[in-house]
């Protein structure tokens, strides 16, 4: 069999996963993992914003291993890799920072608003200074996608100038260099960037606006009833369904479109309550979620099966950066020891 190509992405161990994981990204991993070799990483070095909370980390790092399991990756055919059981991924950040303009990463949006956000301060940030490991975390997640050599980067949309930079990246290397790394390609996810259930741009965990895969069903009831639904309006007023989330969250989650067709077209012409499309929604969430919670309680009470995807998951992902790191030092010419091989005395 040709071997497959490859697919490396991966999130923060910084809580559980939400639906916007779901729609924007695990989705088109699950869809994936047999057609591509997958190395799913547990970024645990790029939580530099976390650095006074790391039992958080630590704690994240099996949510984010079970969340996996729950959603349908298998660990025998893809590699779960934690990133610092793989050090290569820090050597190569050097390395690659030598060849990095600064103006690439001042120009990135997304490092830019992050930043903001950082100093600024959110639910679970005071506004603190920024490390430096935040404002070189991109250069890192370059290394990330380069070390396997991947082909395909699935992720949300708030991610592409990451994968932007890596492409540019990958073909300096290869031109002044030696061709090492493919330039990989980005896949958004379904649904590029699933709003908060404050009605916020973006559900995320940092901003406290989630759902959560592993939610129990009273709280996804309680949840989805505190949902923003847009302006407020009467029950028989009509309203411009794309500023209400609700639709938002039924156009990606319900199976049934020609239903939430004919509901949005009742909701802009003579207007519906609030509460029908909010227990629509709770009904068809609990339906997405139910075998999710199944499958995440069969691993909960078996964590040693947990533990062994990623230990053997980071074993494989340290084999390829093995390889690759071999490459690499080839490129740049700095296997210092070839030389004087066989040159100690009486040789
Ligand atoms: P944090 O706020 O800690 O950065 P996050 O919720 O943004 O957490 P990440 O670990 O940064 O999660 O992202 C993991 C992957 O999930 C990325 O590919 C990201 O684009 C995708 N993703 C995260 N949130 C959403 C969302 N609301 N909609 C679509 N994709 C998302
Ligand atoms: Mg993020």
């Amino acid at each position: 069999m040709a071997e497959r190509k490859r697919i490396l992405t991966g999130v923060r161990p910084t809580g559980s996963l939400h639906l916007g994981h779901y729609a924007g990204a695990l989705e088109n991993w699950v869809r994936l993992q047999g057609e591509y070799e997958c190395f799913f990483l547990i970024a645990d070095y790029q939580v530099s914003d976390y650095a006074d909370d790391i039992s958080r980390v630590r704690d994240s790092v099996w949510e984010v291993a079970l969340d996996w399991l729950a959603v349908g990756l298998d660990p025998e055919n893809s590699s779960f890799v934690v990133e610092s059981l793989v050090p290569e991924h820090a050597e190569l950040t050097t390395w690659l920072s030598w060849f990095l303009p600064l103006g690439m990463l001042e120009r990135n949006p997304t490092l830019k608003a992050e930043m903001e956000a950082l100093e600024r301060g959110d639910e679970t940030h005071a506004g603190k200074s920024v490390p430096v490991a935040f404002y070189t975390y991109p250069v890192m997640q370059v290394a990330n996608i380069l070390m396997p050599r991947a082909h395909l980067v699935p992720v949300g949309e708030d991610q592409l100038p990451h994968i932007e930079l890596t492409r540019e990246v990958a073909r300096r290397f290869n031109r002044d260099f030696k061709p090492v790394f493919p330039e990989p390609e980005a896949l958004v996810g379904r649904v590029p960037r699933l709003v908060g259930t404050d009605g916020n741009a973006k559900m995320s965990k940092s901003r406290g606006n989630t759902i959560d895969l592993k939610e129990p069903r009273e709280s996804v009831a309680k949840k989805v009833k505190g949902m923003y639904a847009g302006p407020p309006r009467g029950a028989t007023e009509p309203g411009v369904a794309e500023e209400n989330p609700i639709f938002l969250y039924l156009e990606a989650f319900d199976p049934d479109k020609a239903e939430v067709a004919s509901l949005k077209e009742t909701y802009e012409k003579s207007g519906l309550p609030n509460k029908v499309l909010k227990d629509r929604l709770d009904g068809v969430l609990n339906a997405l979620l139910d075998p999710i919670r199944e499958r995440r309680s069969y691993y909960e009470t078996r964590m040693p099966l947990v533990r062994d995807a990623l230990a053997a998951g980071s074993a494989r992902g340290r084999a390829a950066a093995q390889e690759t790191m071999g490459f690499v030092r080839e490129a740049l010419d700095i296997n210092y020891l070839e030389k004087h091989r066989n040159a100690g005395p009486g040789q």
